[in-house]
């Protein structure tokens, strides 16, 4: 009985995240993403939400892995696309957003891997007159692993269409390095858990070795999850290049986060600038 209730709780999750994708009843916030060595926000990283008028707010977490699962991923990231897309020619009418910053859009192996991809994304960005160059689309080491042939030829595909293209949560994948240098990859997302136990020696070592990785290879690196000042010190000292956690700021309903960015035009890290 207690799987037959579960089921029908899932199913019935299911038709409502349906419903808040058809009806934009899902919101996005962004998280500004930091240049150490200017202090200026040289990205934002667009986060769904979805505040169920029920349940409350649901995260991410919990919803996107079973969207994956029924199908649902596909309006979600519609949906998502669509409003970054509207979100981020406003900032540019507005300048807004400086030279070269980007919108970072996390793209499921399922959405990833649909027929279509590639030409809807190029059509989305199109109707809305932007150019592929602003945005960057966060795919996991998994996605590659799956079936990197395909991968390879659609991340070819994106690239020459002028995407930027970032590998997110670095080093928690069962990934091959060979293909690293292969890829047109952009960035180097250096997972939250090695920021996290920054005291633990081990992930000191295994976070110098990704930023030299990805150096070695021209490749940028972004240290995630950064939430004391002792792991941003750590982080510019190793050479890492862009950083993104709650010290900086956690991601910010639409209007707070164009008051961050007019607060901050100059610069968001003293220091740094
Ligand atoms: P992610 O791509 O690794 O996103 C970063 C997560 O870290 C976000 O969680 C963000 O709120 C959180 N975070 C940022 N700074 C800090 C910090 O300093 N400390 C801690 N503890 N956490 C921090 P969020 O928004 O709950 O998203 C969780 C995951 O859900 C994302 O992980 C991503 O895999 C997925 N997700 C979120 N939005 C989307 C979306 O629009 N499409 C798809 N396909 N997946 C999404
Ligand atoms: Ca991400
Ligand atoms: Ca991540």
């Amino acid at each position: 009985r207690s799987l037959d209730e579960r089921t029908r709780t899932g199913l019935a999750l299911d038709r409502d995240l349906r419903r808040a994708a058809a009806q934009r009843g899902l919101e996005v916030h962004y998280q500004p993403i930091i240049d150490l060595r200017t202090g200026h926000v040289a990205a934002a990283e667009a986060l769904v939400r979805w505040h169920h008028p029920e349940h409350g707010p649901i995260p991410p977490s919990v919803f996107i892995p079973t969207a994956e699962a029924t199908g649902a991923i596909s309006a979600i990231s519609d949906l998502v696309m669509t409003t970054v897309a509207e979100n981020l020619a406003e900032w540019n009418a507005d300048g807004l957003l400086r030279d070269g910053a980007r919108i970072a859009v996390n793209i499921s192996a399922a959405e990833f891997s649909r027929r279509g991809f590639v030409e809807r994304i190029a059509s989305t960005l199109k109707d809305a007159r932007l150019s592929p160059s602003q945005i960057e689309l966060e795919i996991t080491e998994t996605l590659l692993m799956s079936d990197l042939e395909t991968t390879a030829r659609r991340l070819t595909e994106l690239d020459e269409l002028g995407f930027l293209v970032a590998l997110d949560d670095f080093g928690t994948g069962y990934s091959s390095l060979s293909y690293l240098h292969s890829l047109p990859l952009h960035t180097l997302k250096v997972d939250r858990c090695f920021v996290r136990d920054l005291r633990d020696g081990r992930s000191e070592t295994i976070t110098r070795a990704i930023l030299s990785l990805a150096h070695g290879l021209g490749i940028i690196a972004v240290g995630e999850g950064v939430e004391t000042e002792e792991q941003r010190r750590f982080l510019i000292d190793a050479g890492c290049d862009l950083v993104q956690g709650y010290f900086y700021s956690p991601p910010l309903p639409r209007p707070a986060f164009e008051k961050f960015l007019r607060d901050h035009g100059a610069s968001v890290d003293a220091e740094a600038a």
